[in-house]
């Protein structure tokens, strides 16, 4: 068993980690910039430890800083949260030859998946159904063009180690291919340091629809059903839901017991998203994060477990706590992702919180790391807070999100609060007729009015 538990990460999630552990009697320490001194996590953890100065690149990304932290607490193993260090295959491999765990999955499935043409080739392999499209990696424009012709317009260029949206180009016909393949070349050249890119076909109205699967490194793999991120912007998700408002309990059982059987095929460990797109009753496989998501509330919420704890139960070498027949889905859960940002330009706006109090209630969740006085610093992402709510059904949980939200006091600094209160007025996100475009739809003919 852990004794101590360091947590590579910051805000919301550093917190979310440090509750889990404790819970089960871990120790907990955090670490942080000289710029996060007096934020949350530092406070709640029961030991902290500075790893450098402001620039995430120096501190939160910093693998030398982060091994020193563990030494010089006596950590055993390491939680990476999402984002930072959380996909880096060479931080794992770094962390295990320092004879430490990483909560999380190998540095070989890290590394497979973050290569999004190396994870659809394996995914195709494993059964799982893939979007139409290029054969791996396209050399050059003339290829590109041969591809869109066979497949058909639009198709969309994608930097193989594109994330975060960034690195994506979509070619309406065949006069758009040269600028979108150069541009995605070039965007993933300059943000990720690799210019290969592959082509799919551009599904027109899709839903994003992701599984949660989770493995205990053994060969035995469950999947906790989907949720429905469709609310994008820039292809960013910011409204989540579970169960998908559009999945028939038919479709969960086949594309969640798909994924399951894949993942325990290749004895995966810990908590994954397999992310798909959904249109017309088909799904296709478009990546797979390795890693705890941002949303991963919403399923937490609908079937009672801490994926969290689980995490670091199979990290332990323990079994999963539950099996697939444990699992039942109880209700609906919505999740809204506040940023610190100011509308209509989603600009960032970081500053000092004068006032704030968080929702409560039956089925409100609230994870931040907010508190009265608390300064945001200008150099990290502009999350600031999860509202998360559950009810019986998606009704009472729209119910619930529009009654919290207007409980949510979080004074100082602009935030995307207005932004889910319009769309709680609109008729189609109370039918769940939605999909990835609405919300572009939406901005640029609302945004004006927000
Ligand atoms: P990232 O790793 O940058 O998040 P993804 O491959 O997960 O990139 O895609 C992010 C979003 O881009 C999807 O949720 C969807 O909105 C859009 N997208 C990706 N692939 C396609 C496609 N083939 N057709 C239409 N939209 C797509």
């Amino acid at each position: 068993m852990f004794d101590k538990i360091l947590i590579a990460n910051r805000g919301e999630i550093a917190l979310r980690v440090i509750r889990a552990c404790r819970e089960m009697g871990i120790q907990s320490v955090a670490v942080h910039s000289t710029a996060d001194a007096d934020a949350m996590h530092v406070r709640m953890a029961d030991e902290s430890v500075c790893i450098g100065p402001p620039s995430g690149t120096h501190s939160y990304l910093s693998i030398p800083a982060i091994i020193s932290a563990c030494e010089i607490t006596g950590a055993q193993a390491i939680h990476p949260g999402y984002g930072f260090l959380s996909e880096n295959a060479n931080f794992v491999q770094i962390v295990e030859d320092h004879g430490l765990t990483f909560i999380g999955p190998t540095a070989e499935h890290i590394r497979v998946m973050g290569d999004k043409i190396t994870a659809k080739d394996t995914m195709k392999d494993l059964g799982v159904p893939c979007v139409p499209g290029s054969d791996g990696g396209v050399p050059d424009l003339e290829t590109a063009k041969k591809i869109g012709e066979d497949i058909g317009y639009p198709v969309i260029i994608k930097a193989t180690a594109g994330g975060g949206g960034r690195g994506m180009k979509v070619a309406k016909t065949a006069a758009d291919m040269e600028q979108a393949f150069m541009t995605a070349r070039a965007e993933g050249k300059a943000a990720f340091g690799n210019d290969e890119v592959y082509i799919e076909k551009y599904l027109t109205t899709p839903r994003h629809i992701e599984i949660q699967v989770f493995g205990d490194g053994k060969g035995k793999a469950v999947h906790l059903g989907e949720r429905d991120c469709s609310l994008q912007r820039r292809h960013q998700k910011v409204f989540e839901e579970a169960p998908g408002p559009c999945i028939t309990p038919e479709e969960r059982a086949r594309i969640g017991k798909t994924c399951a059987e894949a993942v325990a095929k290749i004895n995966y460990i810990g908590a994954g998203t397999i992310e798909f797109l959904y249109e017309k009753g088909e799904f296709y496989f478009i990546e797979m994060n390795t890693r705890l998501q941002v949303e991963h509330p919403v399923t937490e919420s609908i079937f009672g477990v801490d994926l969290v704890r689980e995490q670091i139960r199979v990290a332990e070498g323990l079994p999963m706590s539950f099996s697939q027949d444990d699992l039942e889905i109880n209700g609906h859960s919505i999740e809204v992702r506040i940023n610190a940002e100011k509308l209509p330009n989603f600009s960032p706006c970081p500053g000092r919180i004068t006032q704030y109090h968080a929702p409560g209630g039956l089925g409100v969740r609230m994870d931040s790391a907010l508190y009265d006085g608390y300064s945001i610093p200008p150099y990290y992402d502009s999350l600031i807070g999860k509202l998360i709510v559950h009810g019986r059904d998606r009704p009472e949980a729209l119910a619930r999100l529009s009654r919290a939200l207007g409980e949510l006091i979080v004074d100082g600094v602009d935030t995307t609060v207005p932004l889910f209160h319009a769309l709680l007025e609109e008729k189609d996100i109370h039918t769940g007729e939605y999909n990835i475009h609405w919300l572009e739809h939406w901005l640029e003919t609302n945004l004006g009015n927000v």
